[in-house]
């Protein structure tokens, strides 16, 4: 037989005062997780390592939602989707779930023989949780180009506070040479974020709430390059929730990726969550495993279904400062 699969364990965020402070309202468990389309799994991405079962849709989908459904998230955000009509929307809409789907428009899962059809992004929401207030479909440009990456914005309110609440999910341009691209696409992206909250909230009751934000995505970026920096000095006050897993709460974790091809071992942070820091804050995060645990073949494995790791957290709303009515 397999051995167990190794347990992720929630640990507590690094913020300031995190141990101490007795959050009054509700939490907000948000997924991030790139889940590696079928199609590019088995026809493009050349896994050498992976043993060829591990990669059986059959199989394959069970792991990806018990991890899902292990934690609950109330809210799902996922890159690389091509079985979202036949599998993700149908079971998580069984469970409680909305969702919507955003096919990139020319998705290279089209280019392998057989495929179910193009990847895209896909967001979940817990309908007990939250009800919709503006789903937006955006096709993100690059110097005023249109490009092959999307994104969906979806608009909510929590039914238990009434408060706002803005999600996002993306999957920016792959491959180094792309930094550019990456960083003009996270700016369009900043920008039509900046107009969705800003439209949100001034249908707001009292006309001037922030509304919170969270943007989870596959940025295909390191800390270092220009989109990083961009999402960190945004005029929005973004901030990354997986710094709050580091010692100094100032370090993203060494990868979120970790994987074999037959031009050699590729190992990188790509995925994040940012929320907003002034409205925002992050209780808990779903730890990394370690090198061991991954083991010496990497991703994907029998133990874990994607290339990429997920990264969850519980974020709470900020008490709202009081304001003259
Ligand atoms: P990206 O370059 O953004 O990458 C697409 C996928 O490939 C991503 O999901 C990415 O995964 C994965 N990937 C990254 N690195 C590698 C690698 N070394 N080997 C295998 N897979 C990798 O895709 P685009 O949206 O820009 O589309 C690229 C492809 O789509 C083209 O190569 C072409 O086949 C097709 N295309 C065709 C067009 C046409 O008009 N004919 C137009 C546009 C695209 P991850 O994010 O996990 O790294
Ligand atoms: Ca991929």
């Amino acid at each position: 037989g397999r051995p167990a699969r190794p347990r992720r364990e929630l640990v507590s965020s690094r913020a300031p005062g995190n141990c101490c402070r007795h959050s009054a309202s509700p939490r907000v468990r948000v997924l991030q997780w790139n889940v590696l389309a079928q199609a590019l799994g088995e026809g493009k991405d050349g896994f050498v390592r992976c043993p060829p079962d591990a990669l059986d849709w059959r199989e394959r989908k069970y792991l990806i939602l018990e991890e899902i459904l292990t934690h609950r998230p109330d809210v799902v955000c996922l890159q690389e989707v091509d079985h979202y009509h036949d599998t993700f929307l149908p079971v998580l809409g069984s469970l409680g779930y909305r969702g919507s789907f955003l096919p990139k428009p020319r998705s290279p899962c089209l280019d392998v023989e057989p495929n179910n059809g193009p990847d895209g992004c896909a967001l979940f929401y817990s309908r007990e949780r939250f009800s919709p207030t503006a789903t937006d479909h955006l096709r993100l440009s690059a110097m005023m180009l249109p490009t092959n990456q999307v994104a969906i914005v979806q608009s909510l309110r929590c039914r238990a506070t009434g408060r706002g609440l803005c999600v996002a999910v993306t999957h920016l341009k792959a491959r180094s040479g792309w930094e550019r691209m990456r960083s003009a696409q996270g700016a369009d992206l900043l920008r039509r974020l900046r107009a969705i909250t800003s439209r949100a909230a001034a249908s707001e009751a009292d006309g001037a709430a922030e509304i919170p934000l969270l943007v989870c995505g596959d940025f295909n970026a390191e800390p270092s390059e220009d989109v990083y920096r961009r999402f960190l000095a945004s005029s929005l006050g973004l901030d990354s929730a997986y710094r709050l897993l580091s010692a100094d709460g100032l370090t993203e974790p060494p990868y979120t990726t970790w994987k074999i091809r037959p031009s050699g071992e590729s190992r990188g942070t790509l995925d994040y969550i940012w929320y907003s820091r002034e409205s925002l804050s992050v209780e808990t995060l779903l730890d990394i495993p370690g090198e061991e645990q991954i083991g010496p073949d990497r991703l994907p494995s029998y133990h874990y279904p994607s290339d990429h790791l997920s990264l969850l957290c519980d974020v709470s709303f900020r008490e709202l400062p009081h304001r003259l009515m």
